[in-house]
């Protein structure tokens, strides 16, 4: 008892001197703001260690939460500031904000789209700010809009004690993206068929059709396992698990008796483009893919392609080689293996290759990592990744290009698909010994939580471009 007493004295004896330091520093004389104008004075405080943040985000559908963590020796903030106008007409305002949180609590009356005696100076005049930031070492802000807007490069300023720093930050850019589709693993799907795993996934607007699970040509066993739902104990729930064999059968692509050179087991968005075109990229829209992947520790790309993620069309004369992939490479040892952006486009001069090319691929095994794409399906298109490693929220990949052509000319759609896709490597499943890379192994992916948005909805998607 006379322990457990003193342990609350001793709280109570740190919560007062905690809450009086922090109080301390809001005695600071407003005059001393005019001086963060000056380009000198806000040099020498980005350098110092009394206004250290760390600033972590999350998009999550309307949801955006700004994760502000601050050193040790940092002052407390007063205020933080995220800028809106970034995309026009179409940005959202302080209007558009339905909630509004910070730590959990109702914030809602203490925003305010003027940027009051802060001394911040946000670099347009829609923005939002947050007031009477309490004491703590870290601040969870977060507000949700009225619709979905995009995920763009912004700003956000945070105020304490004289100083106000700026920040790089993701912030809410062009109004009017929906949610079309998501898809996660039943639990009820597990150990079931793979004919059983396409149905359940042609519900939700996407399909299983790509598989080793057939018969004829080369590299099928129609008994294998290539997907199923497994038990993912990091979010304590069921996943996708997609398998590619070397042993005890080497699988190749769909049985194909031509394409003799290339293990294929993908899932992707489902062949249709009627009644689920709000799935597919058509023509002139923008879309935002949403999901998680994981690939194991050891996973072993070789130096030809091994797609675990791809955008392609589904018709037209341009159809064979994808607009963007995903893939893990390594040299041809096995050595530096890391994770590739590649962007393609057949006949045309466009193509601007590997556009990511330096992360390395221990940064995302045995990891799961959450990824965000949004495109612009048209030439003079937009296409930006973001894949954030979850356990850490370590950004490891943050590629945007605003002038990327992103359509094949003579397609009506393009697809996303997931799994392994990967080349033999020198490898032929009709020849013997089929001589594939040594590097090659049983290989897999886990993937989760799928979602889909979609803008500027193209009213005729049957119709090739
Ligand atoms: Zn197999």
């Amino acid at each position: 008892m006379k322990k457990q007493l003193s342990r609350v004295l001793l709280a109570v004896m740190l919560t007062a001197g905690f809450t009086f330091s922090c109080k301390e520093e809001f005695l600071i004389p407003k005059e001393d703001d005019a001086a963060t104008s000056s380009v000198a004075t806000e040099n020498a405080r980005r350098s110092s260690p009394d206004v250290d943040y760390e600033v972590s985000h999350e998009v999550s559908g309307t949801t955006w939460t700004y994760t502000i963590t601050k050193s040790n020796t940092s002052k407390h903030p007063g205020h933080f500031i995220i800028n809106f106008g970034n995309c026009d007409a179409e940005s959202p305002t302080i209007e558009n904000i339905v909630s509004a949180s910070v730590n959990g609590i109702d914030w809602s009356g203490k925003i305010s789209d003027s940027e009051g005696r802060t001394g911040c100076i946000p670099s347009s005049f829609n923005f939002v700010k947050f007031d009477d930031l309490d004491c703590a070492n870290q601040y969870i802000i977060a507000f949700t809009l009225d619709t979905l807007y995009s995920a763009v490069p912004s700003q956000g300023w945070i105020k304490a004690g004289p100083s106000c720093v700026s920040k790089a930050l993701i912030g809410p850019g062009c109004r009017g993206y929906t949610l079309t589709s998501t898809l996660d693993a039943d639990p009820a799907i597990a150990g079931k068929p793979y004919n059983q795993i396409n149905t359940y996934m042609k519900t939700y607007g996407f399909d299983y059709s790509e598989h080793p699970n057939c018969s004829g040509g080369y590299g099928g066993h129609i008994d294998g396992v290539h997907a199923d739902a497994v038990s993912d104990i990091y979010f304590n729930k069921s996943v996708f698990r997609f398998d590619i064999h070397i042993d005890p059968v080497m699988d190749g692509d769909r049985c194909s008796a031509g394409t003799v050179d290339r293990q294929r087991n993908e899932m992707k968005s489902i062949t249709n483009n009627t009644t689920w075109a709000k799935v597919q990229g058509n023509w002139d829209e923008w879309q935002i893919l949403e999901w998680k992947f994981k690939l194991p520790s050891g996973f072993q790309p070789t130096q030809n392609f091994c797609h675990i993620h791809q955008l392609k069309a589904q018709d037209g004369p341009n159809n064979g080689s994808p607009v963007i992939t995903i893939t893990p490479r390594a040299n041809s040892d096995g050595t530096n293996k890391r994770m590739q952006i590649i962007h393609s486009v057949d006949g045309a001069s466009t193509g601007k290759g590997t556009v990511v090319n330096d992360i390395p691929l221990s940064a995302f095994e045995d990891e799961w990592v959450q990824v965000r794409e949004e495109m612009h399906y048209t030439h003079n298109g937009y296409y930006s990744c973001k894949i954030t490693r979850i356990s850490d929220g370590q950004v490891l990949i943050n590629f945007t290009d605003t002038n990327i052509d992103m359509w094949r000319i003579g397609s009506s759609y393009i697809r996303h698909k997931y799994g392994i896709y990967r080349s033999l490597a020198g490898g032929r499943l009709d020849q013997t010994p089929v001589g594939q890379s040594p590097l090659l192994k049983n290989e897999s992916i886990l993937v989760t939580d799928f979602r889909v948005y979609e803008k500027n909805t193209n009213p005729e998607p049957g119709t090739p471009h």
